[in-house]
């Protein structure tokens, strides 16, 4: 039977409904399992594939193996409500248009089937180890000085039972919150001061539950920055791409909140349920009066849909790894560091640790072996340089900013064009080209010195004190108003508000 490319899945499917999600995806490779590829990249998340991607496309000849332990693309997708409960504030303010929205499910999916129409091989269901070859203990005279001392990748049962060993000449760890080889090179380090805990769970909207009547300012624009001269409206719905390809589909998605660890919670949570991760989703659900009504009202809890949970608990999110690159090997996507990304820069921050490693990767490939191993040695100097000491701080310190700024709608709102302007600069030319070497430093406004030197003059003033502004009184003649006089000291800039002239 001839397979029509655009209805291979769901054909073969049709043929045989025993395929499993990753005998479906893995069949879609482009050539024969080896032992030997060049580059293996353990994590098919969107950062590892984004790295497979760019590498193939600067370096084509190159044989590349993405390994991903899940069996289909996973996901999560996020939806930001104000302080008050009161609005769904991802809309405009100041002219910022806040949503860099993907859906992560969707994104992987259509970056593996990419990735192997250019020829990468993606492997679904393969858990990869690595291992830390005993060389890296011996001593330089006693060792080949000159090759690379790759780490060796263990795939866990496959293609065989028991498992098989993969020698590659580079191996990238995109492994995620697993971080699968940079932990063996040092406990992640925790930033000073607050952190962020999450407090999740999975949903599906009740029947009748219109997306487009959840709540008011629920518009979310969350396509216009698919590509520029696309008109979010020539873009297809769902439903449509559902009809097209024949596939069935439901909204399934994980809401959640992402709280600094210093907020004062009541000292007792029983009435908000069992466990510590239904108590306080619980608890800042019912906080809020419109996020209550609206998750009452559309949203359908879905007990233990990943597992034996229900409500999921992730502590101390922002973190960065000691040691992010060596010998044979680069960390990128969180698998180097992460910290809570609001506003979203995770991803874009993410492609940029994908682009210039891939970018590395090259120039260390292109080396004679008599050469590679200096070349690595400097590459992975100037990738730690890059996520340890500029990217990750710089983030940071920007989403400190944010959670600052979030503490009244005022603050917030002097606080977006503040960034508009300094960080985000002309967030055209930014968008429309091709990830630049300039992106990579951008990390969408966390990387410009100036919005770095503003940002921690802000900081110095709002961080004086935790509490949110007690009235009206306050904020004008506190910390508002300060914050207006630093804008204005540092830039001239006079009122820094939303709709007032920036100069
Ligand atoms: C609460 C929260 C909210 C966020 N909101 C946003 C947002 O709004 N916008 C935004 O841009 N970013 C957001 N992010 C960040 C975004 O999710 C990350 O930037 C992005 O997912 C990182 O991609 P990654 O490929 O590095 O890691 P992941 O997406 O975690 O992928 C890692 C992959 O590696 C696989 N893996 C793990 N161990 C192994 C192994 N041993 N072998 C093989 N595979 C393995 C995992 O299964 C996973 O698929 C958010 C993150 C969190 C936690």
């Amino acid at each position: 039977m001839t397979i029509e490319q655009l209805h291979r899945f769901t054909q073969l499917r049709a043929t045989d409904p025993k395929l499993t999600d990753s005998m479906l995806l893995n069949s879609n490779n482009p050539s024969k399992f080896s032992t030997k590829p060049d580059v293996v990249v353990a994590g098919a998340g969107i950062i590892g594939l984004c790295y497979a991607i760019h590498l193939k496309n600067i370096a084509p000849q190159l044989n590349i193996a993405v390994y991903e332990k899940n069996r289909a693309p996973d996901g999560l997708q996020f939806y930001c409500i104000d302080r008050e409960g009161v609005e769904v504030t991802s809309e405009d303010i100041g002219g910022l248009d806040l949503s860099f929205q993907l859906d992560r499910r969707m994104s992987e999916l259509f970056l593996t089937v990419w990735a192997q129409s250019i020829g990468i091989n993606v492997y679904h269901g393969v858990e990869a180890e690595f291992q830390i070859a005993e060389k890296y203990q011996v001593s330089e005279s006693q060792e080949d000085t000159h090759c690379v001392k790759t780490p060796q990748v263990k795939l866990k049962n496959f293609p065989k039972p028991g498992g098989t060993d993969v020698n590659a000449k580079l191996v990238c760890d995109a492994s995620g919150f697993s971080r699968k080889l940079t932990s063996k090179f040092g406990k992640k380090e925790l930033f000073e001061g607050w952190n962020c805990d999450a407090y999740w769970a999975y949903f599906k909207e009740k029947e009748g539950g219109k997306a487009e009547s959840r709540s008011d300012h629920w518009d979310y624009p969350a396509t216009k920055h698919a590509q520029s001269g696309v008109p979010a409206h020539e873009i297809p719905s769902t439903k449509a791409l559902s009809e097209k390809f024949g596939c069935p589909f439901e909204f399934i998605t994980s809401i959640g909140w992402a709280v600094r660890d210093n907020h004062k919670l009541p000292d007792n949570l029983d009435e908000y349920g069992s466990g510590e991760g239904e108590r306080k989703f619980n608890y800042f659900k019912r906080r809020y009066p419109t996020l209550n009504k609206l998750m009452n009202g559309v949203y359908e809890l879905l007990p233990r849909y990943y597992g034996k949970q229900t409500y999921f608990v992730r502590k101390s999110m922002a973190y960065r790894n000691p040691i992010v690159a060596g010998d044979g090997w680069f960390a990128i996507g969180n698998s180097a560091g992460f910290t809570n990304p609001l506003i979203s820069p995770g991803i874009n921050a993410g492609i940029g640790t994908a682009v210039l490693a891939a970018n590395l990767s090259k120039e260390i490939l292109d080396q004679s072996p008599e050469q590679s191993r200096a070349v690595m040695q400097k590459c992975a100097a100037t990738y730690q340089s890059y996520s340890h000491e500029f990217m990750i701080p710089r983030l940071h310190q920007m989403n400190r900013y944010w959670y600052n700024s979030f503490r009244d709608h005022r603050l917030f709102e002097i606080m977006v064009p503040c960034f508009w302007t300094l960080g985000i600069d002309d967030a055209n030319s930014h968008y429309v080209n091709e990830f630049t070497k300039e992106d990579i430093y951008w990390v969408v406004g966390a990387g410009q010195d100036q919005f770095v030197n503003f940002s921690g003059k802000v900081l110095d003033i709002l961080e004086a004190s935790n509490e949110l502004p007690a009235n009206d009184d306050e904020i004008e003649k506190g910390n508002m108003k300060e914050s207006q006089e630093v804008v204005a000291l540092e830039f001239g800039v006079h009122h820094a508000r939303s709709g007032d002239t920036i100069t």
